[in-house]
Order: C-alpha cells, then sequence, then structure tokens
C-alpha cells in the first residue's frame, strides 16, 4: 500500500482554477461553501483527484450518497473541463452541470463525461447524481 501525499497550498488546483490553496483547498478544509453549483462541482473534482473521499461524501445529497465513498489509487485525473450550466447560481435551487474529466487508469487514458445534477440544501450546495458516460 502507498499513501498518497496531499496536496500543498502552493501545488496547482487539478480542477486547474489556479493554486490549491487558493481555490479549491478552502472547501475541502470547510473554511467555506461553494456559491454555485459549478463550484461545487469543480471542488468535487479536486476532491477526488486529491483523494479528499470526506468532501466527497460530505457534499453528496444524503439521499442518495453511497455509505463509503471509494477512491479508487490506480485512476490518475488529469483534467476538468466544464461544458455546459444550467441554473446553479447563487438565486437558484438546483442546477445542472455538464462537464469532461480526463482520467488515467491501468486500461489507458479516457474521457468521462457527466451531466451532474446539484441542490441546494440548508444553504449548502449537494450533488444529487448524474449520467456517465466513458468514451
Ligand atoms: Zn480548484
Amino acid at each position: 500500500m502507498f499513501q498518497r501525499v496531499r496536496l500543498a497550498d502552493s501545488d496547482p488546483c487539478p480542477c486547474g482554477g489556479g493554486l490549491y490553496g487558493a481555490c479549491c483547498a478552502p472547501l475541502h478544509r470547510g473554511e467555506r461553501d461553494a456559491s454555485t453549483a459549478a463550484e461545487l462541482m469543480a471542488a468535487r473534482y479536486s476532491a477526488y483527484a486529491a483523494h479528499e473521499a470526506d468532501y466527497v461524501w460530505r457534499t453528496w445529497h444524503p439521499r442518495y450518497r453511497p455509505e463509503v465513498i471509494h477512491l479508487d489509487d490506480a485512476v490518475e485525473w488529469l483534467g476538468l473541463n466544464i461544458v455546459e450550466t444550467q441554473a446553479g447560481g447563487v438565486d437558484d435551487r438546483e442546477g445542472v452541470v455538464e462537464f469532461e474529466a480526463r482520467f488515467r487508469d491501468g486500461d489507458g487514458s479516457a474521457v468521462m463525461r457527466e451531466r451532474s445534477r446539484f441542490a441546494r440544501r440548508a444553504r449548502r450546495w449537494v450533488y444529487v447524481d448524474g449520467d456517465v458516460e466513458y468514451s
């Protein structure tokens, strides 16, 4: 078993939004909440990449989330591209974010495309579910 090193604040954020310490780290640490569905989507992507399983779990709608989040060490996340967003803004209660995430695993490189649904619960955005395609 190897232990993955946690990201430093001075590392590039996996979501592509700048330095980790000024981008998704404060969300992962619970210092602030995502203000839009797209921001939550990017922070959840970064959490997968940075192995912040706890963040993935707590930003998942309780009715839809698995009991345990399993992050596969064999998957390396290579980049995120947000394709489209619908609603999900600071005044909305629901939102949809479509994105592409490139990754590499034991079978090579691939792209995951997901249309994710988000909802606001107790003023916080949470991930509900999504339709996923691989190519
Ligand atoms: Zn980020």
